[in-house]
């Protein structure tokens, strides 16, 4: 051999440290039960597009105007990437290169906002996101942040909030979107407003993505004039994200992205999101979202008859949140104790919560990944019971131990990566 370098050994030959902890996550990924609503497992041709040659090149730029020589083969990936992120979507335009949500975020702020001016989006503890406007998040830092929630007692967006809050201070963009919140989303009403207000429109629908590709959830391009999305949700697709928006802010966009807050794009992640687009385009990926949403409507109802309280009374996307003030356990507690029993799930504040940020009342569970397995609603019930169990009764260590011998039983009736070792 003459490399320079250890080049044909394989991770677990030359660092067996990393090399087995990913394999421990492996056996972790098959074994738990994984309710953390923004995680999905990806296909295999997702993850060989992941970890191919592409990593090894760079492509600052886009297709036809790229700064490096040797970006025949990349930019034709980016290419149809684009076409079928536009065709998936029903989009003018789309940039597939931001690397996550937060930089789609960024960028698509950065095309239409100075520093000062002022974004009116979901509150954090009601289920927006961290850049939608958190204190410390650089949202928070820049902008003029005013902030909606949910109604107190339908605990669903409150439009005549949003709009009164417009009205009082008109912002110059408007965000739409969130990371824990169980309903459909009112984008027309949301575009309504924006138009009274003279405001642009962003929707954030990194969590419903997948949904929306499927045709199950409203589409937001139309009334939108951008939207940012992550791909590894329920899409289904590589960590990274992508930006839609009308021709109008295209150029602009696109400037913002690269040079604006990007470097060279991520080209495995580029190819694997092409991948991604070209899956959900398929039948099967509308069957299975269908699935998601029978599958969270089913644990939603499981969880209540159980005597959890689920905020805004049920679901109508893949996840719930859950109220355990019945139960008497905080979001911090039954994380953990969902942990030890198999179950990883994470807590999250419910609308109004007493408890602080750290501890909350409430979790989120999310049915994207379990329904890739191939689970349905009598799986759902049976991980309700678990949960039910688990929570019913937390100073008992056995019990979680037997639960979480159960979960791994249930989990291995659905095979995992299965050629994978
Ligand atoms: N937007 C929403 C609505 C999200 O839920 C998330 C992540 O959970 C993001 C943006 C950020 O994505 P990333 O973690 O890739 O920056």
């Amino acid at each position: 051999m003459s490399y320079f370098g250890k080049m044909e050994e394989s991770l677990s030959e030359l660092d067996s440290e990393i090399g087995s902890l990913i394999a421990n996550e492996l056996g972790r990924q098959r074994t738990h039960i994984e309710l953390i609503a923004s995680e999905n497992f990806v296909p295999r041709a997702i993850m060989e597009a992941m970890g191919s040659v592409l990593t090894n090149k760079y492509a600052e730029g886009y297709p036809h105007k790229k700064y490096y020589g040797g970006c025949e083969f990349v930019e034709r990936i980016e290419e149809i990437a684009i076409e079928r992120a536009k065709k998936l979507f029903g989009a003018d335009h789309a940039n597939v290169q931001p690397h996550s949500g937060s930089t789609a975020n960024q960028a698509v702020y950065f095309s239409v906002m100075k520093p000062g001016d002022t974004m009116l989006a979901m509150r954090l503890d009601h289920g927006g996101h961290l850049s939608h406007g958190h204190p410390i998040n650089f949202t928070g830092i820049m902008y003029k942040i005013v902030q909606y929630g949910v109604n107190r007692e339908t605990e669903m967006i409150d439009y005549d909030e949003v709009a009164r809050l417009a009205h009082e201070d008109p912002p110059r963009v408007i965000v739409a979107g969130a990371s824990a919140y169980p309903r459909k989303i009112d984008f027309a009403r949301f575009r309504a407003i924006a138009d009274e207000v003279g405001a642009i429109l962003v929707t954030d629908m990194a969590h419903i993505a997948g949904l929306v590709a499927a045709g199950v959830h409203e589409n937001p391009m139309p009334y939108s004039h951008f939207v940012t999305s992550t791909t590894h949700k329920t899409l289904r697709g590589p960590r990274g994200a992508f930006v839609l928006c009308t021709e109008r802010y295209a150029k602009d966009l696109d400037r913002t992205v690269f040079p604006g807050v990007q470097g060279g794009p991520l080209l495995p992640a580029l190819a694997a999101k092409a991948t991604c687009f070209k899956l959900a385009m398929e039948p099967d990926f509308k069957e299975y979202c269908e699935q998601i949403l029978k599958n969270a409507a089913a644990m939603s109802k499981a969880l209540a008859d159980r005597g959890f309280r689920i905020v805004s009374g049920g679901t109508d996307n893949h996840l719930m949140l859950v109220d355990l003030r019945p139960k008497e356990i905080t979001g911090k507690a039954a994380e953990a104790l969902l942990g030890e029993a198999g179950i990883t799930a994470n807590k999250n504040a419910i609308p109004f919560d007493p408890e602080k940020p750290m501890i909350t009342s409430g979790v989120r569970l999310g049915v994207a990944a379990v329904t890739t397995r191939g689970m349905k609603e009598e799986q759902m019930t049976i991980i309700a019971d678990a949960i039910d169990e688990v929570l019913s009764s937390p100073d008992d260590a056995n019990l979680r131990k037997a639960v979480r011998g159960r979960m791994a039983e249930l989990s291995s009736e659905y095979p995992l990566y299965e050629s994978l070792t």
